[in-house]
């Protein structure tokens, strides 16, 4: 009964997601942070004034959201990490100021990065080349070239967990490919600067759209925003999960020449008009102009990151210098299940990749002050 495309996926496999509440979840890279109290009040009063719009198709192409983002991106630059925040205002750091003002045009929003993903990859990517992409990076994309049927060229990172931007660039420019990267890269949490992408982006085929995934940049001190300026082919994917407290709502979004985003528009109008419902929309909208609240849990959250960087290498651990709001670390002489296991067993759910390679790493998300010290009690004892 079942279709044969099915017999070609292996579905990507999230951070365990209990029923049961009373874990300390350190696991999915989610905010620690509630979202900023006037996101409830937003949803509370459109559902009391506007409850008849619940029963309404949303606006399909979210306009005034769109609007909103490019707003909060530049005031912030894509890069609450170092944004200058004063009372209920943003500004970039120097380092993040646009050398041009974004658009609403610019922006394609979704229900999720990993749904705006996988349109990405069905609007760029061919079945006659290879993508190229990292050997260890966000495991959805393996899922989707899967689902696509687009063949991969996963490409080693150096020794030092680095992605090998030359190898990659040869890939590309063998087989005219598209590059997709996630920057900074995950599970590692290590970031290229702008003007190492830059490089790549000078010599990557021109004709081919190459994908930055930001997901973490909010953590990190340079957003690759300014290269859209110079660069056509460049396609940044971001979300609202990490650095907005967003991931039980469901928000991601494109950022990219308006011709390419047109082309993102075609495929979602060909698969569901309205991935995002009314519901997030206005969450969404309320959470950018809340933009100060979430730069400053990042900027507290990078604060921690350091800290427990800083423990656990005092205790011999090897811990990869991280620009996102996570950790990867390993400790000589325990497995990574070891690590797993010592977690759960005092009610802290840390991921674990089974992956060769990486299978005694552990990724640890930064949480609450709190939090982090009751993991470092576990810790200090393992
Ligand atoms: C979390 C994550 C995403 C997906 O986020 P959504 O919750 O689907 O918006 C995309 N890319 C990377 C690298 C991520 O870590």
């Amino acid at each position: 009964m079942l279709a044969q495309r099915l017999n070609g996926l292996h579905p990507y496999v999230p951070g365990e997601q209990p029923t049961d509440r009373t874990y300390i979840k350190l696991n999915a890279n989610e905010n620690p942070y509630p979202p900023h109290e006037s996101v409830g009040r937003a949803v509370q009063q459109a559902a009391a004034e506007k409850l008849s719009l619940l029963g309404l198709y949303p606006d399909p192409d979210v306009d005034s959201l769109r609007a909103e983002i490019a707003t909060m991106l530049n005031a912030t630059g894509g890069c609450f990490g170092n944004t200058h925040v004063d009372g209920s205002t943003c500004s970039p750091d120097e380092r993040n100021r646009l050398p041009f003002t974004i658009t609403p045009d610019m922006i394609y929003c979704g229900n999720g990065s990993d749904e705006v993903l996988s349109f990405v990859f069905y609007t760029f990517f061919d079945a006659d080349r290879p993508l190229v992409q990292p050997e260890f990076s966000y495991s959805f994309y393996p899922v989707y070239c899967g689902f696509y049927r687009i063949p991969m060229l996963p490409v080693p990172l150096r020794p030092d967990w680095s992605l090998d931007t030359e190898a990659m660039l040869r890939a590309a420019q063998e087989h005219n490919s598209s590059i997709i990267l996630a920057n900074p890269n995950a599970p590692t949490g290590i970031a290229l600067s702008r003007k190492a992408v830059r490089d790549m982006l000078l010599q990557a085929p021109k004709d081919r759209v190459f994908v930055v995934d930001e997901a973490y940049c909010d953590f990190a001190e340079e957003s690759c925003l300014p290269l859209l300026a110079e660069f056509k082919n460049l396609v940044i994917v971001r979300t609202f999960s990490k650095s907005l407290s967003f991931a039980g709502m469901r928000l991601g979004y494109i950022v990219a020449a308006p011709e390419l985003v047109r082309a993102v528009f075609t495929v979602k109008n060909s698969v569901n008009h309205f991935p995002v419902d009314f519901v997030a929309k206005t969450a969404a909208e309320a959470s950018c102009r809340a933009a100060w609240y979430y730069a400053k849990n990042a900027q507290e959250i990078i604060r921690e990151r350091g800290d427990f960087t800083a423990f656990l290498r005092g205790k011999g651990w090897f811990v990869i210098d991280s620009s996102t709001n996570f950790v990867f670390a390993r400790k000589d002489g325990r497995t990574g299940d070891d690590i797993y296991k010592a977690a759960k067993q005092a009610g802290i759910l840390i991921r674990l990749f089974r992956t060769p390679g990486i299978e005694n790493f552990v990724r640890i998300t930064i949480g609450t002050h709190e939090q982090m010290l009751a993991l470092k009690k576990v810790l200090e004892v393992l």
